[in-house]
């Protein structure tokens, strides 16, 4: 966890906009060599040589993405940075440059965006990230964050979603569902906060999964290990949504189809006993719950010695010829169509 800290209360018209912006900004000095001028200009001004620059953008909004009854600020600045970073590591890129738009209300003093902005810093620190611009306005209710995350790769190196090719293996990075679950345990404690102020929630034993999901860390390190392996995925895309409609992506794009194996789904120990607790089906979770920031790809079958001993991947399943379909075969050895019953932005109804 981050430890969170602030006490007073500056009202954020005290600073006005570029008080504001410069309290916030003034520890973001670029340091990449790919950065030819951050924060202070029209525009920031980049320079990748000639490899292909990657862009994505991602908005998250109070009471939609985000509850900051149990999500800290600065945790909410680190994720949201998280967010973005994935989705540029998914395209087998290296994340360089992000920018910031924020909206709030005049209800968050300025003592709130430091705490925001001291997550974004931890983030660029910690992943190697200029941090070159942004906008700041108002909102008349909540807080909105749209971060751009700026990367490159080789041309030779992106990898799409739409690569994946019949026969070819699926293959998942670390463990899937605990950032559902997480989420599970801070409902819960808010609901019995709203009972009880003065409880002393015991929440060791859901450390992990607290932990996913108010502090994911993306997969910074799988576009480098692929080097190492000499592997080139055939397709990926990152585990925004959950596993069923990231699958069903990568199989639609692609013109596939596949066959995805319950009893090879990697779970936690911790989401195993948490969803017992809950009463919820485990397969489920995994395929539905999302927000674990884990890369899905495909592998050509030759490539199968380079994954299968190590320990950052899961083989799960195989793509099959578009017609065959898109099943999860289970424990008991039948086969169901698989569904996205993942997170639907729009309204949370099964897709
Ligand atoms: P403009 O009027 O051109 O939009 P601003 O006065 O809004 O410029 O911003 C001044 C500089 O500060 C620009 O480089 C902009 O990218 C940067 N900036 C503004 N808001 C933020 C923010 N929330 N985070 C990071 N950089 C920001
Ligand atoms: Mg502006």
């Amino acid at each position: 966890m981050i430890e969170d800290s602030h006490q007073s209360r500056t009202n954020l018209s005290e600073l006005g906009e570029f008080g504001l912006i410069d309290l916030l900004t003034k520890n973001l000095a670029p340091k990449l060599s790919s950065t030819i001028k951050g924060i202070g200009d029209d525009a920031a001004v980049l320079d990748f040589k000639d490899k292909q620059t990657l862009v994505t953008t991602d908005l998250m909004v109070e009471g939609v993405h985000f509850d900051l009854a149990y999500m800290p600020l600065k945790h909410l600045g680190y994720k949201a940075v998280m967010v973005n970073l994935s989705d540029v590591y998914a395209m087998n890129g290296t994340a360089s440059q992000i920018t910031i738009g924020i909206a709030c209300s005049n209800r968050f003093p300025v003592e709130a965006l430091e705490e925001l902005y001291a997550g974004i810093e931890l983030a660029a620190k910690l992943y190697d990230i200029d941090v070159v611009g942004g906008d700041t306005t108002s909102s008349t209710k909540g807080l909105f964050i749209s971060i751009t995350a700026v990367g490159y790769a080789e041309k030779e190196d992106v990898v799409y979603r739409s690569g994946a090719k019949p026969n070819d293996l699926l293959v998942v990075t670390g463990d899937l569902g605990a950032a559902y679950m997480g989420l599970q345990i801070l409902e819960r404690e808010k609901a019995v906060f709203k009972v009880n102020p003065n409880s002393q929630p015991d929440l060791d034993a859901y450390t992990y999964l607290i932990e996913r999901q108010l502090k994911p860390e993306a997969r910074k390190d799988i576009a480098p290990l692929f080097k190492d392996l000499g592997l080139r995925p055939t397709s990926m895309i990152d585990i925004s949504d959950g596993l069923s409609s990231e699958i069903i992506h990568l199989c639609k794009n692609s013109g596939v189809g596949v066959n995805l194996f319950e009893n090879k789904i990697p779970l936690d120990p911790a989401v195993i006993s948490a969803c017992e607790e809950f009463e919820l089906d485990s397969t489920t979770i995994a395929l539905s719950g999302g927000e674990d920031y884990e890369l899905l790809f495909t592998v050509a079958q030759e490539d199968f010695e380079k994954i299968k001993a190590n320990p950052n991947f899961s083989i799960i399943g195989h793509m099959t010829e578009a017609r065959e379909g898109m099943h999860l075969v289970t424990r008991g050895n039948t086969k169901i169509p698989l569904i996205a019953k993942g997170w639907n932005a729009m309204d949370k109804e099964n897709d």
